[in-house]
């Protein structure tokens, strides 16, 4: 059997996942939701012509003119604070007060801020004077934010499949948004395997070692935006595994993730339960670190089987369940931002297509990379030192120093 290409095995994954059901949420929750419909704009932003300063409401023909030597006088006849609605129209000659955010009144056509005027007092409760000396001319439309400037009536301002970010949440409100249609956050149950897994909490004894790949992956999990129910640790034998997937298959999760256990050796149950009792699709993929990965099916509902070497067990996620789960919360974002970078030293590789971890800087404008200390996948250290993962194509067995690569920044 020829090892699947990273592509094609992401492909697979891909291929079996579909965006879950919607909910409507108020606005409050949806923070890092994904949006499920998209939204139109039911009115002009801003949705009335309205000052950008504390300044006076003037008609420009009167103060083109005006100047500091010789100022043009203005009658005072209104004042218009924020949140007030102006009815009185200006005549020649005349000007209102008006408050940033405060619409500007029918006959004006231009705001000259406080600054250019005498009466440059903005103390709370200052009464409007009744005549204001304007020392500068204004064009027509000066310090006025005309309606529909940043948003039309009837324009889609946000769009399916996206992520809300705080300042969507706030567009939202303007729009008087205050509940919508949103995707369910995915849940994913995860469980490790291995009998030498300790719990964080207990001391070394010898020969075993914490589990620290559900700390890692359950995090991964949340960040990426669904929700994570841990499973605990299923011991090295058939029983214990079964027992940890029929606790997923009860819950009804939309993945099931677990870490070790998938590869060849004499006590790696995990695959070999999934394959007697579910469907294994592929369990090998032609990458490194991570070539025991397994896809496949338990109870009907789809399984990832990670590597349990922490680095492996982390880029396998990256790889390949990120985007699973993208797919799963109706995303249509990418994964990780991608960056070209230079390498600073020669990388060999072994012609898999290898997700290395490194450091990048940036210098004159481009990204260096460097390897971080010890790129066997055991070791975790190297990948918190790590800011990126440099992608090296499959084939290829060196990178000469200044070659240029992708990497995902991490
Ligand atoms: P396995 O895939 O079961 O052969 O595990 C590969 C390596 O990953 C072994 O060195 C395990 O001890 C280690 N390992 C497995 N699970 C975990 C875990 N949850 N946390 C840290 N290391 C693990
Ligand atoms: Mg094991």
């Amino acid at each position: 059997m020829t090892l699947l290409s990273v592509d094609q095995a992401r492909q697979r994954i891909l291929s079996h996942f579909q965006p879950v059901t919607t909910e409507t949420l108020p606005l409050t929750g949806c923070s890092n939701r994904v949006l499920a419909q998209d939204i139109r704009a039911a009115n002009d932003l801003p949705p009335f012509d309205n000052s950008s300063m504390d300044g006076f409401a003037v008609r420009a023909e009167d103060v083109k003119e005006a100047a500091a030597a010789s100022p043009r006088s203005l009658r005072v006849i209104a004042d218009i604070p924020a949140g007030s609605h102006p009815t009185v129209s200006l005549g020649a000659g005349e000007a209102a007060r008006i408050m940033t955010g405060a619409p500007t009144p029918p006959g004006a056509d231009a705001v000259v801020p406080v600054e250019d005027t005498d009466f440059n007092n903005r103390d709370a409760g200052t009464p409007a004077p009744g005549e204001v000396r304007i020392f500068k001319p204004a064009e027509p439309g000066a310090n006025i934010r005309p309606r529909g400037m940043d948003i039309r009536a009837g324009n889609i301002v946000l769009q399916k499949g996206r992520t809300l970010r705080p300042q969507d949440l706030g567009l939202l409100a303007m729009l008087g948004l205050g509940r919508v249609p949103v995707h369910r956050k995915p849940r994913v149950a995860l469980f490790s395997s291995g009998d030498e897994l300790l719990d964080v909490d207990a001391p070394l004894e010898q020969g075993k070692i914490r589990d620290s790949n559900s700390y890692t992956l359950a995090a991964l999990i949340e960040e990426a935006g669904a929700e994570v129910i841990r499973l605990g640790v299923a011991k090295d034998n058939e029983e214990a595994v079964k027992s940890l997937l029929e606790k997923a298959v009860q819950l009804n999760v939309d993945l099931i993730l677990s870490s070790a256990g998938v590869s060849v050796g004499a006590f790696d149950f995990v695959k070999q339960v999934i394959e007697s009792d579910g469907r294994v699709d592929f369990w090998r993929v032609n990458m490194r670190p991570g070539k025991p990965v397994a896809f496949g099916e338990y109870g009907r509902l789809p399984f990832i089987g990670l590597p349990g070497n922490p680095v492996s067990a982390f880029v396998g996620f990256e790889v390949f369940v990120r985007g699973a789960l993208q797919r799963l919360r109706g995303s249509s974002d990418g994964v990780r931002p991608t960056v070209q970078v230079r390498c600073e030293e020669q990388i060999d590789s072994d012609g898999r297509e290898s997700y290395l971890r490194a450091q990048i800087r940036e210098e004159n404008g481009s990204f260096l990379a460097r390897l971080t200390g010890h790129q066997g996948s055991g070791n975790l250290h190297s990948l918190v030192q790590a800011n990126a993962l440099l992608i090296i194509p499959a084939g290829v067995k060196c990178v000469p120093a200044g070659e240029e690569l992708q990497a995902w920044l991490i």
